[in-house]
């Protein structure tokens, strides 16, 4: 029997990551099967439980149960303990091991797909939810001059920065509307896009030579993309990094790392 894994959510109809994984298995040769798997909202740990007593080999997680991932999982990989938050899981030798893979998959989008190197550059991160945590300690491992953190809720942002101590000289925090200055990447962490607004933050810092990247997707460009084309930046919608994120986790479980740019394209187009 094929090697199976699912990724769990609530809801999970949406989700794109079986045809992603498909396509991996397909091109690196691998024997597994990948599905959607439901859990309730208050039976995350019990399906993750029957998962591993029905001889699945891991699983991808997403909302609204990475953070009780993170709790789950009998040992985290150093880059899902500073996320505080799991989106990938592994079952091996009795353990229930949790990674994180969505900032490693945002900065191989970033860096690799969209040609734009993070050392030395200034990186504005609009929200300090799950997502922006997971980004952060990937973020950072790229040598960036700084990265700016504005959040809605201020104190949100304080609590991530605090977490984040020993990188303290190269982060900083602010509200949306008082970002000052220029920067050369502007990463969107926020789920404003879901209820089509854009955080309000100065249009000026989408200026030309700017990279503006929405980790939401969809059919179309979301507001927030519109809005910083509209002043001048190159934008990306979050799709590569969903795309690579899925890379990462297949590699963490089959020793593989799929080449992404021909899945990328058939999910571009589908
Ligand atoms: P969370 O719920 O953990 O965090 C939401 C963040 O968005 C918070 O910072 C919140 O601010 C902010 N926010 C929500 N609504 C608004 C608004 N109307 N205006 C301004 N700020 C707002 O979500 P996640 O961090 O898990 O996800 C964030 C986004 O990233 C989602 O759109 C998700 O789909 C996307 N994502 C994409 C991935 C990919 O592979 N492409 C992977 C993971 C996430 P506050 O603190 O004030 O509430």
């Amino acid at each position: 029997m094929s090697d199976r894994y699912c990724v769990i959510g609530n809801p999970i109809a949406h989700s794109k990551s079986p045809q992603i994984h498909a396509a991996y298995a397909l091109q690196t040769g691998q024997d597994l099967a990948y599905e959607r798997c439901l859990a309730p909202l208050d039976g995350f740990e019990a399906t993750v439980r029957r998962l591993v007593a029905e001889g699945y080999r891991g699983a991808n997680v997403t909302l609204p149960f990475k953070l009780e991932a993170a709790r789950l999982a009998t040992r985290l990989a150093p880059r899902a303990r500073a996320a505080g938050a799991v989106n990938t899981l592994i079952f091996a030798d009795g353990e229930i091991v949790g990674d994180n893979t969505d900032g490693p998959g945002l900065v191989a989008d970033i860096v690799r797909n969209a040609g734009v190197p993070l050392g030395g550059k200034r990186i504005l991160l609009l929200g300090a939810g799950g997502a922006a945590r997971g980004a952060l300690l990937p973020l950072l491992e790229e040598h960036p001059r700084q990265i700016v953190i504005a959040n809605r809720t201020l104190a949100t942002a304080e609590k991530l920065v605090a977490d984040f101590a020993d990188h303290a000289d190269r982060l900083a925090v602010t509200g949306f509307a008082d970002v000052e200055g220029s920067f050369d990447v502007v990463v969107n962490a926020t789920s404003a896009s879901l209820a089509a607004d854009v955080p309000p933050v100065p249009p000026a810092v989408f200026g030309p030579g700017v990279l503006a990247l929405d980790m939401m997707y969809g059919a179309q460009p979301t507001v927030f993309m519109a809005f910083a084309a509209s002043h001048g930046a190159s934008v990306r919608d979050g799709l590569g990094m969903l795309v690579e994120q899925a890379a990462e986790a297949f590699l963490l479980w089959r020793g593989v790392r799929p080449d992404t740019a021909p899945v990328m394209a058939s999910m571009r187009q589908s």
